[in-house]
């Protein structure tokens, strides 16, 4: 289970969210929803330890993975990256690099030690898990930028399942692709989800719907921070939201 307590974000003196706690579940897929500006890519970020590269951020609260805080001071960068992996909108694998090297480049990134045959177990399963194993193995070798926008996607998450993470966090990931890798990806997401806990940014209100349990709507007011309106289960937000923004939008009167 991942949690978030009391996020506050800031680029420099701007304040990008304010106190925003909410709990994702194991085993479900979290969709986070809301406006283009809002703070979701932030708090995103924020769950991976990703924020703090960003040389003017900074930012308040904790998060906390199986009740351990990432942010504990002993605790090092690429333990979080390990365990939290990241796909973002545009599909970013090392184009000249192979599709096999492409899948197995975060183990060195994060420490990993792997034989050979342990290697091959962990392409092998990743592309599986991806949905990409049946399109891919017969040209493993081959570059991963040779691969269609959706594949390259699958080849994405691929690299983030080798490292076997606890959450897998996704930024729009699906916003680039055509209907049809769009729903590669979803089944994906929802086999996987008994295994990570998912937690997707998405502008795609059926989408939202199709893969996820649980919802919470990001709103930032004018010139103030983004927070979250409301959170719940997927079924309420859509089908009975509380708040009136929240209906606006879900409704796409926004
Ligand atoms: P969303 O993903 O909901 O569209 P973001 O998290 O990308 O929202 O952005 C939230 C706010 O933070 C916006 O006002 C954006 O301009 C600002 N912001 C995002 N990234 C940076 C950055 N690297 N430096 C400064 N401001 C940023
Ligand atoms: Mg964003």
């Amino acid at each position: 289970m991942l949690e978030a307590r009391g996020i506050t974000a800031w680029f420099g003196d701007h304040q990008v969210l304010d106190r925003v706690s909410l709990t994702m579940p194991a085993g479900q897929i979290t969709s986070l929803i809301g406006p283009s500006g809002c703070g979701k890519s932030t708090f995103l970020r924020i769950l991976n330890r990703m924020h703090e590269l960003v040389p003017s951020a900074s930012l308040a609260g904790e998060v906390l993975l199986d009740g351990d805080d990432i942010y504990e001071p002993q605790k090092r960068l690429t333990d979080a990256r390990k365990a939290i992996g990241m796909v973002f909108q545009k599909p970013n694998p090392f184009p000249a690099m192979s599709i096999y090297d492409n899948v197995i480049a975060g183990l060195k990134l994060t420490g990993i030690r792997a034989d050979r045959a342990r290697k091959d177990y962990l392409v092998e399963t990743s592309l599986q898990k991806a949905g990409l194993w049946k399109e891919v193995r017969d040209r493993l070798r081959a570059p991963g930028g040779g691969l269609s926008g959706g594949q390259q996607q699958r080849l994405c998450i691929a690299r983030s399942l080798a490292v076997q993470p606890r959450v897998l966090l996704m930024d729009e990931p699906c916003s680039a692709l055509d209907p049809t890798s769009t729903r590669v990806i979803e089944e994906t997401m929802l086999e996987l989800a008994s295994e990570v806990t998912i937690v997707i940014v998405t502008h795609n209100m059926q989408q939202a719907q199709r893969v996820s349990s649980q919802c919470a709507f990001f709103l930032a007011g004018a010139g103030k921070p983004g927070g979250i309106v409301e959170h719940g289960p997927t079924d309420a937000m859509f089908g009975d939201p509380q708040d009136d923004r929240t209906a606006d939008y879900v409704n796409g009167r926004f």
